[in-house]
């Protein structure tokens, strides 16, 4: 199992892979990888698959590992699975098995990349456990250049924008998420969702019916289209439970599920289940725990 670092001053994170089960980390340390551009990018993990030729090479689902992973693909002219939620080894064949929602997330396909090498996917954070960290596990570090100028590069970095005007929540890293859907009935009852956030230390988050109704930002959509998160606590709140839904929250740790409908698909992946009027249940609920806490 290998780590790949890419970008400038970067060397200290080789200690971080190793803690978290890296045996090498291969590093490209070089002024051009100091602000994510596609090009030298992908030009320098090319070369390191070419000469280190992995059976498997598996990237984040952000923003900029599925620019990366989609160029390095291309380049090598092999196959590659986005935003996958399992993965898994086939015993007989020794393949990797890629699991990702299908067809609008009706389905969930296993892919296979049969032919073609290295086996690519991408993985959205937060969606299989962070290993325990071991700071006295070591490993080996193999430095590669990059071997690219800056007159050889198509882009140029001229200026770095931050979204400052964009809503900010982090739903990815938050440990206690309380989550509203259209079963909230209206945008005012979202100030009860706050609340119960507010008193336990979580975030809001919502489903994509209350974003679609301009209710809540996308920032806090938690789905296939939004974000996969993976809590200490997921407290649901008239969210039905769909597919979709369901694919971006299902393996947090505890799921307390509100709905008013006992068949409610929500129930199936809840810890804990309360059937009642979410209008109802969560001023109680939020009263008891400001109580306790
Ligand atoms: P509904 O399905 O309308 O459910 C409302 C629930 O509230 C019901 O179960 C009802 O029983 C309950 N309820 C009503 N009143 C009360 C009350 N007073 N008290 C308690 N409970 C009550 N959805 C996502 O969430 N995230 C995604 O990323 C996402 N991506 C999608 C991608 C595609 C390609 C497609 C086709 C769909 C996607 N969806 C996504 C939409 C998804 O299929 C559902 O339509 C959506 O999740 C439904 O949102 P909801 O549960 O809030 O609303």
């Amino acid at each position: 199992l290998s780590g790949v670092l890419l970008g400038q001053g970067v060397e200290g994170l080789a200690s971080e892979a190793w803690a978290h089960g890296a045996q090498n980390v291969y590093l490209i340390d070089d002024p051009l990888l100091k602000n994510y551009r596609t090009q030298p990018h992908a030009h320098g993990l090319v070369a390191l698959v070419q000469q280190y030729r992995p059976e498997i090479l598996l990237l984040g689902a952000t923003t900029l590992g599925r620019d990366l992973a989609s160029a390095v693909a291309t380049s090598l002219g092999t196959g590659l699975t986005a935003d996958c939620t399992r993965l898994a080894i086939d015993p007989q064949t020794r393949l990797l098995e890629q699991t990702r929602p299908a067809f609008g997330g009706n389905i969930m396909a296993t892919i296979l990349c049969a032919n073609r090498r290295p086996q690519m996917s991408t993985v959205r954070p937060r969606v299989m456990d962070m290993p325990a960290r071991d700071p006295s596990r070591q490993g080996k570090l193999i430095r590669h250049e990059l071997g690219m100028r800056e007159d050889e590069m198509l882009t140029r970095m001229v200026e770095f924008v931050s979204a400052e005007t964009a809503d900010v929540v982090n739903l990815v890293d938050a440990e206690i998420i309380v989550a509203g859907g259209r079963g909230m009935g209206s945008p005012k009852n979202f100030g009860m969702l706050e609340e119960l956030a507010k008193v336990v230390g979580g975030v809001v988050g919502a489903s994509r019916a209350v974003v679609d109704a301009g209710w809540l930002s996308y920032a806090h959509q938690v789905g296939q289209t939004g974000q996969t998160v993976r809590p200490k606590i997921y407290i649901s709140c008239g969210i039905s439970g769909a597919i979709q839904h369901l694919v971006g929250m299902q393996t947090s740790d505890i799921i307390i599920a509100i709905n008013s409908d006992p068949e409610a698909p929500i129930f199936k992946v809840a810890t804990y289940g309360i059937v009642g009027d979410v209008l109802q249940v969560l001023p109680m609920l939020t009263e008891q725990l400001r109580s306790k806490l």
